[in-house]
């Protein structure tokens, strides 16, 4: 069966009479090279264990089965796993699960996290695994299929840093690997897609709640400076060599971290 191609995805929908949901964003992968590109990005083994989140019909869950120890497909849509059970019928390796991925509890372990994601929810997915990680830790891995705008927001540097971008590159090395053009998927949504990877990298010893508070104060009202968001005098600025008129999408992760230190300093 080619799930690449729309007459497969067009028969396997009518047989089981299903419209796709756009409100559970179900865009389906129509694009060979696209797939090889995330399955050659992940750098899979025979030791990997994949966390897949949205498998839809199935297109990327079977050539992650067929490099991985074992795929935990977590599919919202009961519609849909009623045609993965059919789809996947051959793969003995792949666990499908009908759950919401935000309610869903991943048993400790070593994974990678590999997703065309429906994009209503990259910030939950993003905050749920690297920002506030299961017992088991962060996935060592990520390989998303995001909005190309999300994408760019989440690898920005000054001038454009943004709450986002703080977010994960605390947590993270993250990259786009690749653009993906609107026309790789079926129905075709409105917008550009690209792919992105990121690798958890270790965090400064700080006290992370206290310091995103910082943050978030300091993007709070983004036409105002920096030192008038948090309220600081322009000494505290000037002393570690951040101008006291710049706003916050000019602060970079380490600028962050010396104003954090210079702040709470005891
Ligand atoms: N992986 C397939 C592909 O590449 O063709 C489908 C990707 S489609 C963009 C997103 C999939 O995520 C859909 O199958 C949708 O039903 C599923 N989905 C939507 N919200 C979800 C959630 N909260 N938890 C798990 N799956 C979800």
């Amino acid at each position: 069966m080619d799930l690449a191609s729309k007459k497969t995805i067009k028969e396997l929908l009518r047989k089981y009479n299903i419209k796709p949901s756009k409100r559970l964003g179900q865009n389906f992968l129509i694009d060979k090279i696209v797939l090889r590109k995330i399955i050659e990005t992940a750098n899979l083994s025979t030791k990997d264990t994949i966390l897949e989140i949205g498998p839809g019909l199935g297109i990327l869950t079977i050539e992650l089965a067929k490099k991985a120890k074992q795929v935990i497909a977590v599919e919202k849509d009961k519609r849909m796993c009623e045609i993965l059970k059919e789809v996947l019928k051959d793969y003995k390796n792949i666990k499908i699960i009908n759950q919401d991925i935000l309610s869903y509890k991943l048993q400790p372990t070593s994974y990678k996290l590999i997703a065309n994601l429906p994009y209503y929810i990259t910030s939950l997915v993003i905050r749920k695994f690297l920002e506030n990680p299961p017992v088991g830790g962060p996935p060592k891995e990520t390989i998303l299929m995001v909005q190309k705008e999300v994408a760019q927001r989440i690898v920005a540097k000054p001038p454009r840093m943004n709450l986002l971008a703080m977010g994960v590159q605390f947590y993270a090395k993250a990259e786009i690997v690749s653009y993906v053009r609107k026309k790789s998927f079926y129905p075709q949504p409105k917008v550009d897609s690209a792919i992105i990877k990121m690798i958890p990298q270790p965090t400064p010893k700080i006290n992370t709640k206290k310091f995103f508070q910082l943050v978030k104060t300091g993007f709070s009202s983004k036409r105002k400076m920096l030192k008038n968001n948090l309220e600081l005098e322009k000494s505290i600025l000037e002393k570690i060599k951040i101008n006291p008129k710049t706003r916050a999408e000019n602060l970079s992760i380490q600028d962050w971290l010396k104003l954090y230190d210079e702040i709470y300093k005891k």
